[in-house]
């Protein structure tokens, strides 16, 4: 009985590798065609090169973003993509105004400038700028404990420092972002007259990193800005034994909405043309820095995907489609936007990868898996991995991106490129954030690693 057991066993598993066997062959050669012809005639760098350095950063609303939309646009049209739009949707606009000043005021200590940067979405102190006593707390429970009376007309400073021991840093990044995110507006709600958030970031030179900060509508709203790490820390040292006053003064302010574009391009399926494949990343970023990693890389990553597939002679089944969000970084209106087209397209949203955690060296791809994965995504999953295994790739459950993450509902399959994460966090919404940054090749392999996975559920479907 035993023996005739492990005989079924020793069947069963001859006949599933014979049948991986069978299908690695030249799935196996088309992944290496992919990579291969990834690092020997890919543009992505320079196309990111002229991204960066001929348009420069690209805020909401910009116009360095509006050409920024039609360069790609006009890139996807001469690769002969079966077709390029636009699509609108209306973005808000913020801008930074004038420099910011940011100073510790003391007849004590003397006057000492603080590096800072403008929250994304915050308002402005106008010209004659705040002053107040710090107070310092490490999480919001902290400061939602404390008693309104002690919060008061104060400059509230939020110093939990990014917890450096996590070797993937999107950890860190995601244990310690809720600070600046609503940090402020807890703040203002309990009447503190502005408030300033440690950068998100392990780096310890003193560029501020910036990013949105929520105020819900009809909120109160204070002036907030990101602080350097060695101005926080500078901040932490000279308020330890008394409180210190700080100054700050800045004139940004949300101005409406502007007109707004995804910019999408197809190859369209010849047997299943309405199930869809996304690679996204999105073509807005702050206005400091290049956005080159965050999220150039993204965005010439999702366009080289197609080139890769249609250079190398692949007609998928499906359709394959690239989408440069627009408005990620202070309102997701493009996420939403291709939801809402989603969502009356007569069409199934089969699957969406997102490239929005840099341009490093590709290590394989999270997924979505809060709610549990279907038996067929798992099915799937271990047959990508088989063949990905070789290149070191993982599957890693836990996230994909904010902008394909709007299809959630749509129970599309979501997963996001996992690239080395080492140093992402060094740049990312800061003035470090530029073209010299990106290594080209680390950025052609993350591209051939998504055309790998495109590709095998384009073939394959999801199982
Ligand atoms: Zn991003």
């Amino acid at each position: 009985m035993q023996n005739l057991r492990y005989c079924i066993l020793f069947l069963s598993f001859s006949l599933i590798t014979t049948k991986l066997c069978g299908q690695s062959k030249t799935d196996a050669e088309m992944i290496a065609t992919l990579h291969e012809k990834a690092v020997v005639e890919s543009k992505a760098y320079e196309w990111l090169e002229f991204l960066c350095k001929k348009i420069g950063n690209r805020l909401s609303g910009t116009p360095q973003l509006m050409a920024a939309t039609y360069y790609s646009k006009s890139l996807m049209e001469q690769l002969n993509f079966d077709s390029v739009w636009l699509q609108p949707c209306q973005v808000p606009v913020w801008i930074r105004g004038e420099k910011e000043e940011c100073r510790i005021v003391s007849s004590k200590l003397g006057s000492f400038e603080l590096k800072v940067l403008a929250l994304g979405n915050s308002t402005g102190t106008g010209q004659l700028g705040v002053e107040g006593e710090v107070i310092i707390v490490n999480s919001l429970q902290e400061l939602e404990k404390m008693d309104d009376s002690k919060v008061k007309d104060k400059i509230v400073f939020f110093n939990r420092p990014f917890q450096e021991s996590a070797l993937y840093t999107g950890k860190a990044y995601g244990s310690t972002v809720d600070q600046r995110v609503r940090g402020p507006q807890l703040a203002a709600k309990k009447g503190a007259v502005a408030a300033l958030v440690r950068s998100v970031t392990a780096n310890r030179d003193d560029e501020p990193h910036t990013g949105a900060t929520n105020f819900e509508d009809g909120a109160r709203q204070i002036p907030c800005y990101a602080l350097g790490t060695q101005s926080s820390n500078l901040l932490a040292d000279l308020n330890f034994k008394s409180p210190v006053r700080v100054y700050c003064k800045s004139t940004s302010k949300m101005m409406g909405t502007a007109d707004g574009y995804n910019v999408i391009g197809q190859l369209t399926g010849s047997k299943y043309p309405d199930e869809v494949i996304i690679i996204g990343g999105h073509l807005d970023s702050w206005d400091i820095g290049e956005g080159a990693h965050d999220d150039g890389t993204g965005c010439v990553q999702s366009i080289e995907v197609l080139r890769l597939l249609q250079s190398s002679g692949y007609k998928p089944q499906r359709t394959i489609r690239a989408i440069l969000y627009t408005n990620e970084e202070n309102g997701l209106a493009g996420g939403k936007a291709y939801k809402a087209y989603a969502d009356v397209a007569k069409e199934k949203q089969m699957m969406a990868i997102e490239s929005d955690s840099g341009g490093h060296s590709p290590q394989g791809f999270f997924y979505e898996a809060e709610a549990g994965i279907s038996p067929e995504y798992q099915q799937s999953l271990k047959e990508w991995k088989v063949l990905l295994e070789p290149y070191g790739y993982q599957f890693v459950p836990g996230g994909s991106g904010a902008d394909v993450g709007t299809l959630r509902p749509l129970k599309t399959f979501l997963l996001g490129l996992m690239p080395d994460s080492q140093r992402y966090f060094d740049y990312h919404h800061s003035s470090n954030d530029t073209f010299d940054k990106v290594n080209r090749r680390e950025l052609e392999l993350g591209a051939a690693a998504v055309a790998s996975i495109v590709f095998l559920a384009d073939k394959y479907g999801l199982k």
